[in-house]
């Protein structure tokens, strides 16, 4: 997780529902992180718990091998296929259920132990099209945002181990230091600031940077719009614009005069993500970024982000 941006709406893609409530602990309107919480709870159990979330994940991944084995009918060289980790590839909807009868939000320190825990399961489907992919000539790339300079006493690469350690224990292969890129590597010097953006990552994957060769990406998976093109600081409805705009990437990849655009292909993730944060407008408020909103301004917000029906 980066440092929690000024900028408005900079929230990186992992960053969950519940790390808004970090900032806050107040209660305004009877209105505290306990409550905010709660409000998780449909949706936690929607993931653990439905067949639809499992059918949603599986056609994601079908269409990926389906993406996969075109490219390769069309000779396409060296290609590599980019996933997200934390609830495209790994399943961390028990750290959401903990959260849930506590006043806790989501907390670098509580999120960097349950990865060192090293017991978040595989997302259903992934092991097969990941393990199908770098089986059938083709490679996968692990690109995620899980931040080993979060960890304040972070002497090692701790975090990267875990989630190696943990990707591999439910069968992922081709797992590796290499192909598993987290928040801080290949990073690119802006205006003298340093930008951590996935994008970064993905060039790298493209130019030979990451392990020796240069691949060509013809699919990014992800549950985050940041896991396939750069979203962040955008509100809801410039999020809705950019994907109506961009639909024909969804779950095809474009040759265009010899460059391939690759696929978008999204996993649902209904418990937190940047979708979160764009829901609110904290200039309402006077404040600088959502991260500066109490639970109650957000809570209010939320309510009056919806589209309702009164009935006669
Ligand atoms: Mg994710």
């Amino acid at each position: 997780m980066s440092k929690l941006s000024t900028k408005f709406f900079a929230a990186p893609a992992l960053l969950p529902v519940l790390l808004l409530s970090q900032l806050q602990q107040d209660t305004q309107g009877g209105i505290g992180n306990q409550q905010l919480n709660e409000q998780s709870m449909l949706a936690v159990n929607w993931v653990q718990q439905s067949g639809e979330y499992r059918a949603l994940t599986y056609q994601a991944f079908n269409i990926a091998k389906l993406t996969f084995d075109t490219a390769k009918s069309k000779n396409i060289t060296c290609p590599a296929i980019i996933v997200d980790i934390d609830e495209t590839v790994l399943d961390n909807s028990p750290y959401q259920a903990g959260l849930l009868d506590t006043n806790n939000g989501f907390e670098i320190i509580t999120w960097n132990q349950w990865i060192k825990e090293e017991k978040a399961k595989a997302v259903p489907g992934a092991v097969e099209f990941v393990n199908y992919v770098n089986k059938n000539g083709g490679k996968v790339f692990f690109i995620s945002n899980r931040d080993e300079k979060s960890a304040k006493d972070a002497k090692s690469n701790d975090l990267e181990i875990a989630t190696i350690n943990n990707l591999k224990s439910v069968g992922f292969t081709g797992v590796n230091g290499q192909t598993v890129l987290l928040k801080g590597e290949f990073t690119k010097k802006i205006d003298g600031k340093e930008n951590t953006s996935k994008q970064w990552r993905v060039e790298a994957v493209k130019n030979g940077n990451a392990d020796g060769k240069r691949y060509t990406v013809i699919a990014l998976i992800g549950d985050n719009l940041n896991d396939f093109d750069e979203t962040i600081g955008k509100n809801n409805q410039q999020r809705r614009d950019h994907v109506d705009k961009n639909r024909s990437f969804y779950g095809m990849f474009n040759i265009t005069k010899g460059i391939v655009k690759p696929a978008y292909i999204a996993i649902p993730n209904p418990m937190y993500g940047n979708w979160e944060t764009g829901i609110y407008n904290p200039l309402i408020f006077k404040k600088q970024s959502p991260f500066d909103m109490t639970p109650g301004e957000r809570n209010q917000q939320r309510r009056e982000s919806l589209n309702q029906w009164f009935g006669k």
